[in-house]
């Protein structure tokens, strides 16, 4: 399930350069943040593999936390190798083989107003267990969903590259109107009315044997959307950035949604019509397998995709050492 309350809780969270009890990784209710949206964040997720817990594509998605707060104006007050430190002793002291990584990067509360300029940028990171986003029989059935009337950002409104914490507005109003209608998920469309993503998943589909997935523009370009790129090229197929209509998708012979959360989960139903032949179609079943063994460290091919928790590898200034662009930035 998607909104699987956290009730395996870890022990320990990071927040601002110290590891604390889960009870006391608390925020004030006048945290910038909390009220104007401007914060930036990552989902990350770490695989148990047979050489132990491994973290998928970390330094791509530590660029694209730099890269989102570049966008909204502020940096991490801490560098890459410090949080890739702290996350890796967070997943070893909570005791974790598998988990989700929540990155969070927010204004703090030392003034209040739209004008956050001398606010402190604070840093949280969080590790919980989260099974498949869209379920287990997601994944291997698939999910239906409904295109949204609920259109997706314009590039010169909240901008799509950043994965900015007030862009989830727009996600959450597409999500909840799809599941109260009883939908796993919502397909959104562009300004012009084209498809171009999920609510937290990239899209793909299959039209005569070759891949289709929405250029970037209005979508979060993902990091699972490119290492499926990637695998797809490996298996000699033929993929296109190409604008998706909605007829369009209702007549591709397979669809599947990428994502970190949502791993490959295919689509077998859109707007109450079977995509294909209602089920993970085989294009979708083969990359599928691909990137599970991928993540899992079964393809040999791809181990510098992994980055491996292992204590020999830790340094001991985790708490200490911050960037020198230091925790108050744009002051
Ligand atoms: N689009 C949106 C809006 C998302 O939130 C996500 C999840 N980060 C994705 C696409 C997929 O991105 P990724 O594969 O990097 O997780």
């Amino acid at each position: 399930m998607d909104n699987t309350p956290v009730d395996n809780k870890p022990k320990v969270v990071w927040l601002d350069g110290e590891f604390v009890p889960w009870a006391q990784a608390q925020i004030h209710v006048m945290t910038n943040t909390m009220h104007y949206g401007t914060g930036v964040f990552e989902g990350i997720r770490c695989y148990a593999t047979a050489q132990g817990p491994a973290i998928f594509r970390f330094p791509e998605h530590l660029k694209r936390l730099r890269n989102s707060g570049k966008v909204v104006g502020f940096s991490a007050p801490f560098d890459d190798d410090t949080l890739t430190d702290a996350t890796k002793q967070l997943i070893i002291r909570n005791n974790l083989e598998e988990c989700y990584i929540r990155p969070l990067v927010f204004i703090g509360d030392d003034s209040f107003g739209v004008n956050w300029l001398g606010n402190p940028i604070r840093v949280a990171l969080v590790v919980f267990p989260w099974g498949a986003y869209l379920g287990e029989d997601g994944i291997k059935n698939g999910v239906r969903v409904k295109v949204s009337s609920f259109t997706r950002h314009h590039v010169n409104i909240n901008m799509t590259k950043a994965k900015v914490v007030g862009n989830y507005v727009n996600s959450q109003l597409a999500k909840l109107d799809a599941v109260k209608d009883g939908y796993h998920e919502a397909l959104m469309s562009d300004v012009d009315g084209y498809v171009v993503e999920g609510s937290g998943e990239n899209i793909f589909i299959v039209e005569d044997g070759h891949l289709v997935t929405p250029p970037p523009g209005s979508i979060l370009p993902g990091i699972t959307r490119s290492t499926i790129m990637d695998l797809a090229r490996e298996e000699g197929l033929k993929i296109r950035e190409d604008r998706l209509t909605r007829d369009r998708i209702y007549t591709a012979d397979e669809m599947f949604f990428t994502g970190t959360a949502a791993e490959v989960t295919p689509i077998r139903e859109v707007d109450r019509r079977e995509i294909g032949e209602g089920g993970a179609g085989p294009i979708t079943k083969k990359l599928q397998k691909r990137y599970f063994d991928l993540v899992k460290g079964r393809d040999e091919k791809h181990l510098e995709w992994l980055d491996f928790v292992t204590v020999s590898g830790l340094t001991s200034a985790t708490s200490t050492s911050r960037s020198p662009s230091a925790a108050r930035s744009c002051s």
